[in-house]
């Protein structure tokens, strides 16, 4: 299967062995994962956040429940939320998640916008599991006719001590632990290269207390509502 789907499944199978009940995925962009995981039977709450609007809007309303879904309520309850927001900005609506997911998105933020997306994501979210993913350099010379940059609008993109070293750091900042693997196994002979798409697990490794979340709770949204689906 093409590498986007793979990134999807290896999302839905963590999902599937962990059960979280409350999902986001920052930079949805049409909102194809959170298709997918709408039909992971553990989740009762799932968001997603991107910074164009219109690109959400594109796809969103395949998350709406079907016709046949409201005639015969489901067995579960599920809602599923659209931000327009940046993940480099605290709002309150991503507090008390099981799972964040950033797929293919931290090579997209500014070089201010990475800088405080630790805190945002680790210190003030700090959902019990991480998942991120970004292109791993190293297997560029692997694709045809890439010179620089899988894509134009890449703002970087690291190679796997580079990764390793950022996500150590803000593992060790915020309280994580942090495994490595990846999607895209590079072809016999060139295994050294590694995976094409590297993914950090991230694990926090403390019990958040309910008075801090309520604290965290109390802080201004700046995230703008732009979809809501209740099943
Ligand atoms: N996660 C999607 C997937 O795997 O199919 C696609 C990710 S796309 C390559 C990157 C997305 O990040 C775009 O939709 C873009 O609008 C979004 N994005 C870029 N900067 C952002 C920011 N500061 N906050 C939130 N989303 C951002």
């Amino acid at each position: 299967p093409p590498l986007y789907k793979q990134r999807y499944q290896f999302v839905k199978s963590l999902v599937e062995k962990h059960n979280p009940k409350k999902v986001a995925d920052l930079g949805c962009s049409e909102c194809s994962l959170l298709w997918k995981l709408k039909f992971c039977s553990s989740i009762e709450v799932l968001a997603g956040v991107d910074i164009s609007e219109d690109v959400m809007k594109e796809k969103m309303h395949t998350l709406s429940p079907l016709p046949c879904e409201y005639l015969q309520p489901s067995w579960r309850s599920l809602v599923i939320t659209l931000y327009q927001g940046s993940v480099a900005e605290k709002d309150p609506n991503l507090l008390g998640f099981d799972m964040i997911t950033c797929i293919e998105l931290i090579e997209h933020l500014e070089a201010k916008e990475l800088a405080a997306f630790p805190e945002v994501i680790f210190g003030f979210w700090a959902p019990i599991m991480v998942v991120i993913s970004t292109p791993n350099s190293e297997f560029n010379s692997l694709l045809p006719g890439v010179s620089l940059f899988r894509h134009l609008d890449h703002k970087f993109e690291w190679n796997k001590k580079e990764f390793e070293s950022w996500a150590l750091e803000a593992a060790d900042c915020y309280g994580y632990t942090v495994e490595f693997t990846g999607v895209g196994k590079p072809p016999p002979g060139a295994e050294s290269v590694g995976y094409c798409t590297q993914i950090g697990i991230f694990v926090r490794n403390y019990v958040e207390t309910a008075e801090i979340v309520k604290h965290k709770m109390t802080t201004n949204h700046v995230y703008k509502t732009i979809f809501k689906a209740v099943y």
